[in-house]
């Protein structure tokens, strides 16, 4: 149905009512149809009771003249009549009964024989008429038009009976000729006043006696009206309805007249069917007009209620929606108060609905204001500032790129950052980002971008989260001098520690390195039980060598003996240090006393392997005296003095054997004549 969809509220609030009308509409048509039906029926009722009660009135006329003749027949005068006498009897009948216009007697070889010379002149001369009256027997009676007796201008028409029998059987009959006047009032009266037609007519041959209101002559024969047929078939009468002869459609009632012999006189009584149902048709057109008139009524109505109830608020709604669509939020809606809650409720949502739209443009504008003053902030720092969407595309990119990368921000906007950080620093940046996601801030971060022209470039960024958003945003600044100075700082400091830690002739570590590890090495031993021995090293008769070879040379032997204690001692942890002018150190935590003795010895034959010519020494080379000392018992306290002061007094133990020896602290305690402390 496509047209529905065009219809609007107003017409679908139309076809609505009209719908819900129809049925009375159906009831009102029903009640027109039986109306017009329940008229018929009354019409077609009251011709046929007209015609039966006009009928038995009727043929009252022609019971009286039966019973007259029937009198006269049998009066002896009658009955032996016949020449002038029968004449003047006749006549004087006449005189005495005056409805009979003619009255005279007849019989089947003479015909009329003898009559009442009053009235008309007539004469039944109709031999077959008479040989069929005789056939009825001695009561037959017969009325009709049997003959045309227009007597002294007067409509009429002929009864006609047998004569009394002579001898067995009757030879004659007397027939009379009665005025229809009276016949014709009756008729008069049932058609006057009345828009209804009377006929009163032969059946069998169609002659009209009397028929009101369009009349004819007496004795018309109407072989073609259409009523005939239909008296053919109900002689004892009925109702039919048929277009009259002149064409109007009637309701007829036909009753015959009883005592008219063969003739088969019938008495029709018609009523026009237009104007049975004209009253009808009249409270119809009333009916129908009030009803249209109402449904007009209520239509406008309706229309005019649907258009002030719904269509004019649903015009302002829609009036109102559309200027918000197009921006003008200040609009408000204009609904009455009375019209439906409904409509008042989503004015006032689009009311509401408007403001926020105002508030969220002027939100904008400040946003927009905002944003531009910090594009401009960004376009004009030195910093390179950069957005990041989450999925790590670049989304903003100041134009410091150019400065810092080499490359414009329309080349690096929509990229991902990530593709041209360092790989090996990719973790890193990965993590920062992660943080910042997480709305936790960083330090700067220092990595390397790739330059346009292919080389890295050490950069700083430090960056955030933008608030209310999955973005990032970060500020970029080159970080290659820094870095450079950094890196030549840290080298520097590195130096330097190196040198504050290490003995400068030797390369061996420095008593100072000594003594920090020497107290780390303790602990450490301590706390898990290990021993730990000392090794303390002095090289014989050094002055001497100094004296006989001079001071550098001695430098050179320093070193020597360096080297060579150095590569004695070689497990993790074992540390060999320059104690101070021609003494060395070794501390081996871990080693036994035994493992001690052993390394210090290895040393000793080291050094004197070395082979190194001093003349100024007993053993004529130079050689080296060992104290060894060592703490297996954990737990002691001050255990660090404890153990250079006895591997100090071994040395002495040892310088005082001989030297080129190595003396135990434990084996040569009780020489030393000092009380062992472990
Ligand atoms: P002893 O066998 O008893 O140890 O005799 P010594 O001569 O080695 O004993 P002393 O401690 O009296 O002498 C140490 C000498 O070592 C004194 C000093 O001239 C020399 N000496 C100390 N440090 C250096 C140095 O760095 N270079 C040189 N060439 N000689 C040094
Ligand atoms: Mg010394
Ligand atoms: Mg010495």
């Amino acid at each position: 149905m496509p047209f529905v969809k065009n219809l609007g509220i107003r017409a679908r609030l139309v076809v609505l009512t009209a719908a819900s009308v129809a049925p009375l509409m159906l009831l009102l048509a029903a009640g027109i149809a039986y109306s017009y039906g329940d008229a018929l029926d009354r019409a077609k009722l009251d011709v046929r009771k007209t015609a039966e009660i006009a009928a038995a009135r009727l043929s009252d006329t022609f019971q009286d003249a039966r019973g007259r003749l029937d009198i006269i027949r049998n009066l002896v005068e009658v009955r032996r009549s016949s020449g002038p006498s029968c004449d003047a009897f006749m006549t004087s009948l006449q005189k005495a009964n005056p409805q009979f216009v003619s009255l005279g007697l007849a019989d089947r070889e003479r015909g009329t024989i003898c009559r009442g010379q009053l009235g008309g002149s007539y004469r039944l001369e109709d031999r077959s008429r008479i040989a069929e009256v005789l056939a009825m027997g001695p009561d037959g009676f017969a009325a009709g038009t049997y003959e045309e007796g227009i007597a002294a201008g007067m409509t009429t028409v002929l009864v006609v009976m047998p004569m009394a029998p002579v001898g067995g059987r009757a030879t004659g009959v007397i027939f009379a000729a009665i005025s229809l006047d009276h016949l014709m009032q009756s008729v008069r009266e049932l058609s006057s006043g009345h828009d209804r037609s009377v006929v009163l007519l032969e059946a069998s041959t169609g002659r009209v006696l009397v028929r009101r209101p369009n009349e004819v002559l007496f004795g018309t024969a109407m072989p073609d009206h259409p009523i005939l047929p239909f008296l053919r078939t109900h002689r004892d009468g009925g109702v039919a309805e048929l277009d009259d002869d002149d064409g109007t459609p009637r309701i007829f009632g036909a009753a015959p007249l009883p005592d008219t012999g063969s003739s088969g006189l019938t008495l029709l009584v018609g009523a026009s069917r237009a104007a049975t149902i004209a009253a009808v048709n009249l409270r119809s057109l009333i009916a129908v007009f009030l009803s249209l008139l109402v449904l007009g009524l209520v239509i406008a109505a309706i229309s005019w209620l649907g258009t002030e109830m719904l269509v004019r608020p649903i015009r302002r709604l829609v009036q109102m929606a559309s200027r918000i669509g197009a921006g003008e939020f200040e609009a408000r809606t204009q609904i009455e108060g009375w019209q439906a809650p409904e409509f008042r409720e989503l004015a006032s949502t689009l009311d509401i609905t408007a403001v926020r739209l105002e508030e969220g443009r002027r939100a904008e504008a400040a946003v927009a204001a905002s944003e531009s003053r910090y594009r401009l902030l960004a376009e004009n720092t030195a910093d390179m500032i950069t957005c990041v969407s989450a999925d790590g595309r670049r989304t903003f990119v100041s134009g410091a790129s150019v400065e810092l990368l080499g490359l414009r921000p329309e080349e690096l906007l929509g990229e991902k950052a990530m593709d041209l950080s360092h790989p090996d620093d990719a973790e890193q940046i990965r993590s920062m980002a992660a943080r910042l996601r997480a709305g936790g801030v960083r330090d700067a971060l220092r990595y390397r971008v790739r330059h346009r022209d292919g080389r890295y470039v050490w950069i700083e960024a430090t960056g955030r989260r933008i608030e209310g958003s999955d973005e990032l945003v970060f500020a970029i600044r080159d970080a290659s001098h820094r870095k450079a100075m950094e890196d030549h700082l840290e080298a520097a400091n590195r130096r330097l520690a190196t040198l504050a830690a290490t003995d400068d002739l030797t390369g061996l570590p420095n008593r100072r390195t000594f003594n920090d590890r020497l107290a780390n090495e303790i602990a450490r031993c301590v706390r898990s039980g290990a021993p730990i021995s000392l090794v303390l090293v002095d090289v014989d008769r050094f002055k001497a060598f100094n004296d006989g070879y001079g001071h550098q040379a001695g430098d050179v032997c320093l070193q020597n003996v360096a080297t060579a204690l150095g590569a004695e001692v070689g497990r993790a942890g074992d540390l060999v240090a320059r104690y101070g002018g021609e003494e060395f150190v070794a501390v081996l935590p871990a080693a036994t006393i035994d493992g001690a003795r052993a390394r210090a010895e290895a040393m000793r034959q080291r050094v004197r392997n070395l082979g190194i010519d001093h003349a100024g020494s007993e053993h004529g080379r130079v050689t080296i005296s060992i104290g060894v000392a060592s703490l297996s018992d954990a737990g002691i306290e001050d255990a660090t003095s404890v153990l250079l002061r006895q591997a100090d007094q071994a040395l002495y133990a040892a310088k005082a054997g001989g030297r080129d020896a190595v003396v135990v602290f434990a084996d040569a305690a009780p020489d030393l004549g000092i009380r062992q402390i472990a």
